[in-house]
């Protein structure tokens, strides 16, 4: 695993060509899907050669495997601290997470302008009560408060930390608002849960949903996590086989379990489900508390290096908020997000997002509505890769100054 220990992620060293030849690359793209964790793929490949049929099967296999994939989801639940009855449901993301959810609420729903689509289209579906962000995280959180005031909500769906700012919300004071209006509170923490320690008991958090694939687990898997009474009270989200108790001829009358079969109807992702239960042990074994404070004076650098740059503007929602995640979402002027994006990776090697981050009501807000460029990083990131980032837009900024006869 190098030198890295438990923190070491798969793809560490991999050499890219570029303009320039062979380098290392340089992943700033964790936000999109972080790389997996080398333990996460030890434990996988382990697993891989004994795995057998789920909750269908009386082979020891078969029972090994319905097992492993529910002790997954004991291994969430303290991942998240959840409360006792809490249900876990596996789904193919957070995307489904949320229109698993979405499926299950009665009422209304209260969302803020600043979310990825993933925590706001599912909701206007069902007639959500869309807040506009204001211009600091006080004067937003109290329209928050007012919308929750004005008329009853049966949910506030808000982001735990900003896909696209790496902005931390805060949880306790978003659940107390949430709970002094008789609504209840889905935490997105797809962005959250790889950087920072969940505690749905603590806070107070009816429900949380996170991906797989941005925990440092492979694709395919993500969490619904939350008190069980809404999940049971609804229809299947999924209707078929494992999700059933009962079926009378020609399928007239249907019993369906309660718990979290009932929404996961079909042979699930097994693997998936143990990788996100893997990468959830390695990173409560590191400590969230340690990896947040590394990542804060990444993060601060990476902020001070580009900010500095001529011409930079970094993407803020707020003035006043105080913890950011290992997101630096920067523009350059006169040069499209998309030719820096190229040029970082053409030429350095540096792999970054652009585009609007399937959050263009944000975008739009920012000032951008053109997009960005998105740097974001993780355990596999050191400050050496931070300073390539610094030092290949400087070289970018000063190229299109030199030839575009602007004096920096
Ligand atoms: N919410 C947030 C805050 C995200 O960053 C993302 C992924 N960019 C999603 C939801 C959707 O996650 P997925 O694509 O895994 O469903």
């Amino acid at each position: 695993r190098g030198t890295r220990g438990l923190a070491a992620v798969a793809g560490e060293g991999v050499t890219v060509p570029t303009t320039r030849g062979e380098v290392t690359y340089a992943n700033f793209d964790y936000a999109a899907s972080a790389p997996a964790l080398t333990a996460v793929v030890e434990q996988i490949t382990a697993a891989l050669p004994e795995y057998a049929s789920v909750h269908r099967g009386a082979g020891h296999l078969s029972q090994l495997t319905t097992e492993r994939y529910e002790q997954a989801r004991t291994a969430v639940k303290r991942f998240v601290r959840a409360r006792l009855d809490d249900h876990v449901v596996f789904t193919r993301n957070t995307t489904d997470a949320i229109n698993l959810l979405a499926h299950c609420v009665t009422g209304d729903t209260v969302v803020l302008d600043i979310e990825h689509h993933a925590n706001l289209l599912p909701w206007k579906r069902s007639g959500a009560r869309v807040v506009a962000c204001q211009p600091t995280l006080e004067e937003t959180l109290q329209a928050l408060e007012a919308e929750l005031a004005c008329a009853p909500a049966a949910l506030l769906a808000i982001t735990g930390a900003s896909n696209v700012t790496g902005e931390v919300l805060p949880i306790r004071r978003l659940t107390g608002i949430a709970h002094r209006h008789g609504a209840r509170i889905l935490v997105d923490a797809a962005q959250l849960a790889p950087h920072r320690a969940l505690n749905l008991t603590s806070h107070g958090v009816d429900y949380a949903v996170f991906s797989g694939h941005k925990l440092y687990a492979p694709f395919g898997a993500g969490v619904l996590v939350g008190r069980g009474d809404w999940l049971d009270g609804a229809q299947p989200y999924l209707a078929g086989g494992g999700a059933t108790a009962d079926v009378s001829d020609h399928g007239a009358d249907v019993r369906w379990h309660s718990g979290p079969a009932r929404h996961e109807a079909g042979s699930p992702n097994v693997l998936g489900a143990l990788s996100i239960a893997a990468a959830a042990d390695v990173l409560s074994a590191l400590g969230h508390d340690r990896l947040g404070l590394d990542e804060v004076a990444l993060c601060d650098r990476l902020e001070e290096g580009l900010a500095a740059i001529d011409g930079v503007e970094i993407l803020r929602i707020w003035p006043d908020s105080e913890d950011r995640v290992g997101i630096v979402a920067f523009t350059v002027t006169g040069i499209a997000p998309r030719a820096v994006a190229e040029y970082l990776s053409d030429t350095h090697g540096i792999g970054v997002r652009d585009g609007r981050f399937c959050a263009h009501p944000l975008l739009s807000h920012l000032g951008h509505p053109e997009g960005a460029v998105r740097a974001s990083f993780g355990l596999g990131t050191s400050v050496a890769d931070v300073e390539r980032v610094i030092a290949a837009v400087t070289e970018l900024v000063d190229a299109h100054a030199a030839t575009s006869g602007v004096h920096a």
